[in-house]
């Protein structure tokens, strides 16, 4: 089965209203991770469309450690920028850096990740409940009966923990009934493929190779666990759900070895987050239809 499917929580995306007035903003960009395919598109559209409302960017990456994304958002507050898009690592763990952000003046908008207990302006992301939900309903569909392994995304990702809960969401009544069994449940740590190959490989020991899905949350751990699966000759005759519509993966539904991903409109979110950021700069009034508690705040956002 092949799936490519559109949705975006900020699917209303309103006409762009920011006056071309926005020369020496600063925006500080800090990256979780961009050895993911994901968050290299973010950043290329981003900057694109902010270098083209007259700021400039400055991209980090922390390559998936906690401590190094806080010092990089402490760089960019010491070189004054007015803006701060932050991609979390760890949602959990960002309260003080941002509070000392917030000290300076400096606007904070939280990308497609929310960040617990801080002060934000802004989040911006998609109906990730949704996309979970696709995912399961997807694999009931490709694997109405068996023994079905969870793997779920970074546990320090709070995206994570909604893709879960929309998982079992479609799951659920098909466990109660009897037809699927979940014979194991693993969060992959920073979403890489090598963890998710590792888990892979064990879950099959563990279960003599009798799994018969996998609900993967993403491609990047799809793709790791599609390795574990093709090492037994199992790849292609176990259903694996997905999402991102990496190229690799997309590869992967056409040679037969994934069975679905997500697509989710990037541009749609990077090129809104880009207008958002420069009008946050400006002290400008930016739309939003929806609030969400972050554990300090309602936070606004756009859905
Ligand atoms: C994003 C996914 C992405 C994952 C790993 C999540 O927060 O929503 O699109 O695959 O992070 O980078």
């Amino acid at each position: 089965m092949k799936k490519l499917v559109t949705l975006l929580c900020a699917a209303a995306i309103g006409a762009m209203s920011t006056a071309a007035s926005a020369d020496a903003l600063k925006i500080g960009m800090a990256i979780d991770d961009l050895r993911l395919e994901r968050w290299q598109k973010d950043r290329d559209i981003f900057v694109a469309k902010a270098e083209m409302l007259g700021a400039e960017v400055y991209v980090q990456s922390a390559n998936g450690n906690e401590q190094t994304q806080i010092s990089q958002i402490e760089n960019m507050i010491s070189q004054g920028v007015d803006v701060l898009v932050i991609i979390p690592y760890n949602g959990e763990v960002l309260s003080n850096v941002i509070r000392d952000a917030k000290y300076d003046g400096i606007k904070v908008l939280a990308y497609d990740r929310l960040i617990n207990n801080a002060d934000l302006d802004f989040y911006l992301s998609f109906d990730n409940e949704k996309v979970g939900q696709m995912q399961g309903e997807a694999m009931l569909k490709a694997q109405p009966e068996g023994r079905y392994f969870l793997m779920g995304g970074a546990p320090t990702d709070n995206n994570a923990k909604m893709f879960r809960a929309g998982q079992m969401k479609a799951l659920q009544p098909a466990i109660d009934a009897g037809k699927i069994e979940v014979v194991g449940d693993q969060w992959v740590d920073s979403w890489l493929a090598e963890n998710a190959l590792k888990i892979m490989e064990n879950a099959l020991t563990a279960n003599d190779n009798k799994i018969d899905a996998v609900v993967a949350s993403n491609d990047s751990t799809a793709g790791g666990a599609i390795q574990a699966l093709e090492a037994q000759g199992l790849a292609g005759k176990v259903a694996i759900s997905g999402q991102d519509a990496d190229l690799a993966a997309v590869r992967r539904i056409a040679a037969g070895t994934q069975t679905m991903t997500v697509y989710k409109p990037i541009s749609l979110l990077a090129n809104k987050a880009a207008e958002i950021a420069v009008e946050l700069a400006l002290d400008e009034d930016v739309e939003t239809n929806a609030m969400l508690d972050n554990g300090m705040k309602e936070v606004p956002r756009l859905c």
